[in-house]
C-alpha cells in the first residue's frame, strides 16, 4: 500500500479540482480496486514487511505508517490536501484546532530560553485560555497587540520573542490584520508568523501570500463543514530559515539523541522540520491525534469547500447588510457594511469577501437580548461556526462569559453583541427568520426602552 504524497492532478491549479483530488494517487493506493472517495484506514497499527523494515521506520530512516497515533493513511490524504490547497510544503491533521495552535506555538517556544510571543489581541477564546493558563505556566509571556497596527508588533518584540500570532480574520469580530506589514516587521527581526486561517479558508484568504510562515486552522469549521467532527491542520510554508540565526532555534539546529544525533534542519532537507517536531514530539508524545474516521469527515467536506464558502460568504453580505439597515440593530460589525473598521484592508486583500462569521449589536435593553435569541427559529443557539446551519452565539453569557465588564468591553464586545455563522439555507429564510425576531423587538413592549436606547432616532415600528 502506498499513498502518494504528491497530488495526481493533471497540472490544475484550480482550487475546485485540488480540493477533491490532491494527495490521492488514484488507483495506486489501493490492493484491491481502488475506491473513489478516500478509504478510511481504521486501524491502530500497521504490519510490518520484515524486521529490516520495522527497525529502519522505527528509527526513521525509512518513511512510513507504523501506529496511527503518528501517522495514518487516511488522515495522511487530509495533510496532504490542506497544504495543497494554502499553497504549503507540508501538513500535520491533529485532533481538534485546539490542539493545532498548542503544538505550532509549543514548537517555537518549548526549547531554549526564548519564550515570549507577540499575539493579536482579537483571537479566539480558546487560544488566550492556552496562552494565558497552560503555556503561562510552561514560563511562556505574550504581548497582546492590535492586529490592525503593525507599528505595535514592531514595539511588541524582545530578545526572547520566538514567534507572532494572528487570526487572518479574527473571531467574533471580523477584525482583519495587515498581514503584509507584521510580516515584514517580523521577517527583519528573524522571528516566524503563525496565522490561524480557520474563518477565511484558502477560498478567501492564502496567508502565505501575505508572508506567514505558518498556518494553522480549526478544520472542524469550514474545512470539515458540516459540524460532525473536531480536527486542526498545521501548514508550513518551508519558507522560514531556522538556520540564519541557529543559536536562537536550537529545537532545529542542534543535533538531538532523539532523531538519531543529527539535527531536525539536517534530518528534514527539503523537507519541514517544523512539522517534524510537531508530529515526532508532540503529537508523539502528548497524543494529540486525529482520527481516520474524522479525517474522512473533513476530507469530504473539503470536496465543497469553494461552493460553501462562496455562498456561506454571499448570505452573510447580504445579512450584514439588511441588519445594519433594521432600527432594532445598532451596529453590524462586518467589514461590507459602511463604516466598519478594516474596510480598506477587506478591499485590497479579500476580493471575494470575509467570510460569514461576524458580530452584531442588538439596539435594546439588555433584558431583551435572550428573549431575542430564544425566538429565532433557523438560527440554533450553538457554540460553533462553520456549519451548513445557521448558528448565533451570546459571547457575553457564553464564550466570553468569564471575561469581567471592563475586559469583555476592552475586546469590542457589549452585552448585546451576538455573533452569528450564517449557513446554507435560503437567504430569503434566514432573513424573514432576524426580520421576524427584530420586529418583535420594535413591536413588543421592549420598544419604548429600545427608542430610549436609540435616543432622539426615530424608530418605524
Ligand atoms: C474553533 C477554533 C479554534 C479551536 O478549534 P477546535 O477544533 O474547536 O479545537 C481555534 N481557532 C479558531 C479561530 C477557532 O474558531
Amino acid at each position: 500500500m502506498t499513498l502518494s504524497p504528491s497530488a495526481d492532478i493533471n497540472g490544475s491549479s484550480s482550487l475546485a479540482t485540488r480540493q477533491i483530488h490532491a494527495g490521492r494517487a488514484g488507483a495506486a493506493d489501493a490492493p484491491t480496486q481502488a475506491t473513489l472517495p478516500v478509504p478510511i484506514y481504521q486501524s491502530s497499527a500497521f504490519e510490518f514487511p520484515d524486521h529490516a523494515s520495522a527497525a529502519a521506520m522505527f528509527a526513521q530512516t525509512q518513511p512510513g505508517f507504523t501506529y496511527s497515533r503518528t501517522g495514518n493513511p487516511t488522515v495522511a490524504v487530509l495533510e496532504t490536501r490542506v497544504a495543497d490547497l494554502e499553497g504549503g510544503l507540508a501538513g500535520l491533521a491533529l485532533g481538534s484546532g485546539q490542539s493545532a495552535v498548542a503544538a505550532a506555538l509549543l514548537a517555537l517556544v518549548s526549547t531554549g530560553p526564548g519564550k515570549h510571543l507577540v499575539v493579536s489581541e482579537k483571537i479566539y477564546g480558546g487560544t488566550v485560555d492556552l496562552l494565558g493558563d497552560t503555556l503561562a505556566d510552561l514560563g511562556v509571556t505574550v504581548t497582546y497587540v492590535d492586529p490592525a497596527d503593525s507599528a505595535q508588533w514592531a514595539q511588541a518584540l524582545t530578545p526572547q520573542t520566538r514567534g507572532f500570532f494572528l487570526e487572518s480574520i479574527g473571531n467574533p469580530l471580523s477584525t482583519l490584520a495587515d498581514l503584509d506589514a507584521i510580516a515584514q516587521i517580523a521577517h527583519d527581526n528573524g522571528i516566524p508568523v503563525v496565522v490561524d486561517n480557520t474563518l477565511a479558508t484558502p477560498v478567501l484568504y492564502r496567508p502565505f501570500e501575505h508572508g506567514a510562515d505558518i498556518v494553522v486552522h480549526s478544520a472542524t469549521k469550514f474545512l470539515g463543514g458540516h459540524g460532525t467532527a473536531l480536527a486542526g491542520v498545521i501548514v508550513d510554508s518551508g519558507r522560514f530559515d531556522w538556520e540564519r540565526e541557529s543559536e536562537r532555534w536550537p529545537q532545529f539546529t542542534q543535533a538531538r539523541e532523539r532523531f538519531g544525533h543529527v539535527s531536525l534542519v539536517d534530518k528534514c532537507r527539503g523537507g519541514s522540520p517544523f512539522l517534524h517536531l510537531c508530529r515526532a514530539k508532540f503529537v508523539h508524545d502528548l497524543g494529540l491525534t486525529l482520527s481516520p474516521f474524522n479525517a474522512s469527515q473533513i476530507i469530504q467536506g473539503l470536496e465543497t469547500l469553494d461552493l460553501r464558502v462562496r455562498r456561506h460568504t454571499d448570505s452573510a453580505t447580504q445579512i450584514a447588510r439588511f441588519l445594519a439597515c433594521h432600527p432594532a440593530v445598532r451596529t453590524v460589525h462586518h467589514p461590507a457594511v459602511e463604516g466598519s473598521a478594516n474596510q480598506e484592508i477587506a478591499q485590497r486583500d479579500y476580493p471575494q469577501g470575509t467570510g460569514s462569521v461576524f458580530a452584531f449589536e442588538l439596539n435594546c435593553a439588555r433584558d431583551c437580548v435572550p428573549a431575542f435569541v430564544d425566538s429565532l427559529r433557523l438560527f440554533k443557539l450553538v457554540a460553533n461556526i462553520g456549519d451548513v446551519r445557521s448558528l448565533i452565539a451570546h459571547p457575553a453569557a457564553m464564550t466570553h462569559c468569564r471575561l469581567n465588564e471592563e475586559q469583555r468591553l476592552a475586546g469590542g464586545i457589549t452585552w448585546e453583541t451576538l455573533r452569528l455563522s450564517v449557513g446554507l439555507e435560503s437567504l430569503d429564510d434566514l432573513i424573514a427568520d432576524l426580520q421576524s425576531s427584530l420586529d418583535e423587538l420594535l413591536r413588543t413592549g421592549d420598544a419604548a426602552r429600545i427608542r430610549q436606547a436609540q435616543g432622539a432616532q426615530e424608530v418605524s415600528a
